[in-house]
């Protein structure tokens, strides 16, 4: 197994370890117990996984004589609210939790973030390990201690900073992950790509057919170097107040399309859009080379990600989630904009007509 140590706050205890590998899940019971010696585990999952691998889990921490529970919940972003959330303490409680108590995020960002919520609050916080099922979860959403429930006002609006005491990866869960929620995790890695290091885009661009085609290698590969990325700068920026926005990357007029669209557009898929608005503004007006951005077009393409916006979502309607955006400061917007491959830079001010030409070209 590889292994990718995440150093916090410059302190032991909150340094943690990545570990991926293929098929791990006997080893990832080991794990556990050395990483996290608890009197009680609790497996928190959705259904879905819950039918698949929740048993498998459950009874290879049982075999080590670890006690162990599971408690599952509906799937998909609906279920991430606060009822879900007291739903989960409420069983907590009747199955004797305690203090002494862990949990286990077995799942994709729904429950992880779910999860980490609950156990950064149950008894004023628990420690709690995940082990992510969806690419986005194992390349971005397990990384960094964000947890979060949504509101009906919004996406993450009641959420925590809360580190786990570790991430285990089986690449293996990837055998089972439908197409879309693949392109969905695909979007953020070909983002640390453009943002990060030219030679993981390289690598995206040389094998996305041997990607698309789960071979185990390369998805191991690009993984380990995905989860390098993200934690060299939550790393460098555990609380989002510098570097780390350049994670949003894309995001900016993302969720404007996401929520525009109320959420039938998969994130990765309005990611992927708000990425190429990024780099098309970029070339305009920070002279981001015209050759890259084709490049970055045709891999999220290749990706599998839709390169359009659907002539239902309207421009204005973008245009005023984007003035609503919650990470705009003062009036102006911050966007993520590249100056090279590589080479992102925050900028706040992009004209208003710019923007609105970029989007617009964004349904043809
Ligand atoms: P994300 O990780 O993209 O935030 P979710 O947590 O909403 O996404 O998970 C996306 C969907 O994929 C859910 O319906 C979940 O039950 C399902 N899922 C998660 N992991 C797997 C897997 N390894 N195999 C099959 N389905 C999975
Ligand atoms: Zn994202």
């Amino acid at each position: 197994m590889k292994k990718i140590r995440v150093n916090l706050d410059k302190k032991v205890a909150s340094t943690y370890e990545i570990c991926i590998g293929y098929d791990v899940l006997d080893r990832i019971g080991l794990l556990i117990a050395k990483n996290m010696p608890a009197l009680h585990y609790i497996i928190i999952t959705d259904f879905n996984i819950s039918a698949i691998y929740g048993k498998l889990l459950l009874d290879r921490l049982r075999a080590m004589s670890l006690p162990a529970d599971i408690i599952d919940f509906a799937a998909g972003e609906g279920a991430k609210n606060i009822g879900t959330a007291t739903s989960i303490v409420e069983r907590l409680i009747k199955l004797g939790a305690d203090r002494k108590s862990a949990l286990v995020a077995l799942g994709g960002g729904v429950v992880g973030d779910v999860t980490g919520f609950v156990a950064s609050t149950f008894m004023r916080s628990i420690p709690y390990i995940q082990i992510p099922t969806t690419l986005v979860a194992q390349v971005d959403s397990s990384i960094g201690g964000k947890t979060a429930i949504d509101l009906p006002e919004g996406k993450n609006l009641l959420g925590t900073f809360y580190q786990p005491k570790g991430v285990f990866i089986d690449v293996k869960f990837l055998d089972t992950l439908p197409e879309e929620e693949m392109s969905n995790g695909l979007a953020e890695v070909i983002k640390y790509g453009v943002i990060d290091n030219v030679e993981v885009f390289n690598f995206l661009e040389r094998n996305i057919k041997a990607i698309k085609e789960r071979d185990r290698g390369v998805l191991e590969e690009m993984i380990e170097n995905a989860c390098r990325i993200k934690k060299a700068i939550v790393e460098i920026d555990e609380k989002e107040l510098g570097i780390r926005r350049v994670l949003n990357f894309g995001h900016t007029i993302g969720h404007a399309i996401e929520a525009e669209s109320n959420y039938t557009i998969s994130h990765g898929a309005a990611v992927s859009l708000g990425m190429v608005a990024a780099a098309r503004i970029s070339e305009i007006m920070h002279d981001f080379p015209h050759r890259d951005r084709e490049r970055i077009e045709h891999l999220l393409e290749s990706a599998g990600l839709s390169g359009r916006i659907p002539q239902a979502i309207t421009t204005d309607g973008i245009m005023a989630r984007l003035r609503a955006d919650k990470k705009k400061e003062g009036d102006t917007i911050h966007f993520v904009l590249l100056k090279k491959m590589g080479m992102p830079f925050i900028n706040g001010g992009v004209p208003e007509s710019l923007l609105r030409e970029t989007v617009e070209g964004l349904k043809k």
